[in-house]
C-alpha cells in the first residue's frame, strides 16, 4: 500500500452528494481518502503530491438499476424491437437460475453497488432471497393481457409476494408489471393498488420502442401482427401516448419507476415529473433495438430523477452500466450521466448513496 499522498482526479469527480465536480479530486493516503475537494485546493494541501489522472470519473459503486438477469444467456441482439420480442422466446429455455447466477456473478465482478433485476421465473426470486449478497430489489414480472382474467390472474399471485416479503434481506422484493401492451388495464391496477398499499417499488416498461406508440394510439403496427401470431386479443386502443395512458389509468406516483421512457414528448416528461416518477434509461439497448434516444434535455428540465440500466445481455453487450454513460460521453452533460450511474441508481431502488469522503476505503471509489 502506497503511503505517499497522491491526489487523484478525473473529467468528473462525484462524492455522492452535491453537483459533480469538473476540476475536483481526492488526495489519497494509505488506501484512504483523506480529502476531497477542487483540484487547487488539494494541490494547496498536499504540495508536491502527484496528480494521478484515473479516466473520465471517479464517482461511489455504481447501480445497475434494470436488468433481466436470468437473461444472461441470451444471445445478443441487434434490430428492431418486436423481432427481439421473438428473440426472446425463441430463447425461453436458457432463461433461469444458471442465467441469473451468472448475471449476478458479472455484476459482482463490476462490483455494482446495487441493482434492479426484473425476474420471470419464481425459482429465480427464490434463489436471490436466498443468495445474492449485493444489495437491490427483484421485481417479479407479471404478463396478463386478457382483462378477464386480472382478478384471477392476481388473485395467485398476491399471498405469493407476501411470503416473499416476508424474506427480504439484502435484495427486496419488488413488483414489474410488465408493460403498456402485455398486462390488461384492470390487472395494471389491481398490481399497482397493491404495491402501494404493501409498499412494493414498481417498475414498468414503458414507450420504449416506436411500434408500442403505434400499437397504444391507434392499435397499428407490428405489434397487432404479434398479438395474433401469439393468439392474443387486440386491444381497443386508448388513443393517448404510452405515458398519459398510464396516467389515465391512475397508476403514477412515486413508487413507480418508468424504465426506457424514450417515446416520449414534452407533455409525457411533464406528467412523468408531477406524479414524482423516476426513470431509467437503458441507452445502447434503446440503439441496438431501434427505439430511438432518450431526450435527457427534457427530463433535466422537468426535474425528474434518471437512472441507467443495461437491461438485459440479450440486447446489451455486458451488465456493465459504466458502458452506458460512457456511450453517450460527449453527447449529455458528464455530471449529469455519473450522478444517473450512481445517486439516481440508489434513488430507484430506495437505498441511501455512499458518499465519497475523509476515511472513505479506496473500495468505495470506483475509476471509470
Ligand atoms: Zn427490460
Amino acid at each position: 500500500m502506497r503511503l505517499e499522498p497522491e491526489i487523484w482526479t478525473a473529467e468528473v469527480v462525484y462524492l455522492g452528494f452535491g453537483t459533480p465536480m469538473l476540476r475536483g479530486g481526492l488526495a489519497v493516503v494509505g488506501g484512504h481518502v483523506a480529502m476531497t475537494g477542487g483540484l487547487e485546493e488539494l494541490q494547496h494541501a498536499y504540495p508536491g503530491a502527484p496528480v494521478v489522472h484515473k479516466g473520465r470519473a471517479l464517482t461511489p459503486p455504481v447501480v445497475n438499476a434494470h436488468t433481466h438477469l436470468d437473461l444472461s444467456r441470451l444471445p445478443y441482439f441487434e434490430g428492431p424491437y418486436v423481432e427481439f420480442i421473438r428473440h426472446v422466446i425463441a430463447n425461453g429455455a436458457g432463461r433461469g437460475v444458471e442465467a441469473a447466477r451468472q448475471g449476478l456473478e458479472e455484476l459482482r465482478a463490476l462490483a455494482v453497488g446495487a441493482f434492479g433485476d426484473i425476474v420471470a421465473r419464481d425459482a429465480v426470486m427464490d434463489w436471490l432471497l436466498e443468495h445474492s449478497d449485493l444489495p437491490g430489489v427483484a421485481y417479479r414480472e407479471v404478463i396478463g393481457p386478457d382483462p378477464g382474467k386480472a382478478q384471477d390472474v392476481f388473485a395467485a399471485l398476491k399471498p405469493q409476494f407476501l411470503a416473499w416479503k416476508k424474506r427480504e434481506g439484502r435484495v427486496k422484493v419488488g413488483i414489474s408489471p410488465h408493460a403498456t401492451h402485455t398486462v390488461s388495464a384492470p390487472l395494471f391496477k389491481l398490481l399497482v393498488e397493491f404495491a402501494a398499499l404493501e409498499g412494493f417499488p414498481v417498475q414498468i416498461h414503458v414507450a420504449e420502442s416506436p411500434e408500442e406508440s403505434r400499437y397504444v394510439r391507434r392499435a397499428e403496427g407490428g405489434f397487432v401482427e404479434f398479438m395474433r401470431q401469439m393468439k392474443l386479443p387486440v386491444w381497443n386502443p386508448p388513443g393517448v401516448s404510452p405515458v398519459q395512458y398510464l396516467a389515465d389509468l391512475g397508476l403514477l406516483g412515486p413508487g413507480v419507476t418508468l424504465v426506457h421512457a424514450v417515446q416520449v414528448d414534452e407533455a409525457d416528461v411533464r406528467v412523468i415529473a408531477q406524479a414524482g416518477c423516476r426513470v431509467v434509461s437503458c441507452p445502447r439497448s434503446n440503439r441496438g433495438l431501434e427505439c430511438g434516444e432518450f431526450p435527457w434535455a427534457l427530463y433535466l428540465k422537468h426535474g425528474v430523477e434518471v437512472a441507467l440500466g443495461t437491461d438485459s445481455r440479450g440486447s446489451s453487450p455486458d451488465l456493465d452500466v459504466r458502458n452506458e454513460a460512457l456511450h453517450l460521453w460527449g453527447k449529455a452533460d458528464p455530471r449529469v450521466l455519473v450522478r444517473s450511474a450512481t445517486r439516481g441508481g440508489y434513488r430507484v431502488l430506495g437505498l441511501q448513496t455512499p458518499r465519497i469522503t475523509r476515511g472513505s476505503a479506496l473500495s468505495q471509489v470506483q475509476s471509470w
